[in-house]
């Protein structure tokens, strides 16, 4: 099996990268962050608070996350629902920062990520890829961007969609979620060893493509 992790803060342009690299090179593309937000609707939909660490762990347990795949583009499953209309908005965003320093939490996703990654080529992107999920993955990138240009296109992405926002709430949730996404004990986000930095604050998706595609095997 061939896989590709990407790994980088919120907003760096890992999915819509993801997406078209699988897409190139007929690979599954896998977003571990809709297993997170899922995750995160689970908890919200139950009243639990981000801080109550023990009944996360408990009532995490009682998730059945899956995904699977309608006309190329992944489905999230939370106990047989397609939730993912549910799962972009920012309540969502914040808890699934907060819920992932779970290790409970952490544990149940990464096993269904690396038994996703063992049935077929992937390239698979979220915080811990190509330092937890996949350490002896084929191609590992790190995406990055300014915090400036990544709630840019955040809130592009929520305009198109037609949601209300502000670019500098937008801002500031990003930088808090990097920072705990950063500074978590378990998994933190960071770049591999050997992994391949790529900035794309002044690059086009399509150059970031072509990068990318070059280092493929
Ligand atoms: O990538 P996305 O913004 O959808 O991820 C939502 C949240 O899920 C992140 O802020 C991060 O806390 C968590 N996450 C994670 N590990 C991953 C993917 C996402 O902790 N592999």
């Amino acid at each position: 099996m061939y896989n590709i992790a990407i790994d980088g803060p919120a907003g760096a342009g890992k999915s819509t990268i993801a997406r078209q690299i699988a897409k190139r090179k007929g690979y599954i593309y896998v977003d571990t962050g809709a297993m997170y937000r899922a995750m995160a609707l689970f908890l919200l939909e139950n009243h639990i608070a981000p801080d109550d660490t023990e009944r996360i762990s408990q009532k995490s347990q009682e998730a059945d996350i899956s995904i699977i795949y309608e006309n190329g583009e992944q489905v999230v499953l939370l106990n047989g629902r397609n939730v993912n209309g549910l799962i972009r908005t920012e309540e969502v965003s914040n808890m699934s920062s907060a819920s992932s320093v779970n290790g409970d939490v952490r544990k149940k996703l990464v096993e269904l990520q690396q038994k996703l990654a063992k049935e077929a080529d992937v390239v698979m992107d979220g915080r811990d890829i190509g330092t937890c999920v996949l350490p002896h993955a084929d191609l590992k990138i790190y995406l990055t961007a300014s915090s400036e240009v990544r709630a840019k296109r955040r809130y592009d992405e929520m305009k198109a969609r037609g949601d209300v926002c502000d670019i500098d709430v937008i801002k500031k949730d990003i930088e808090e979620r990097d920072y705990r996404d950063m500074h978590r004990d378990i998994s933190p986000l960071k770049q591999a060893e050997d992994a391949v930095l790529v900035d794309s604050s002044d690059m086009t998706i399509g150059e970031v493509i072509d990068k990318i595609m070059g280092m493929c095997g």
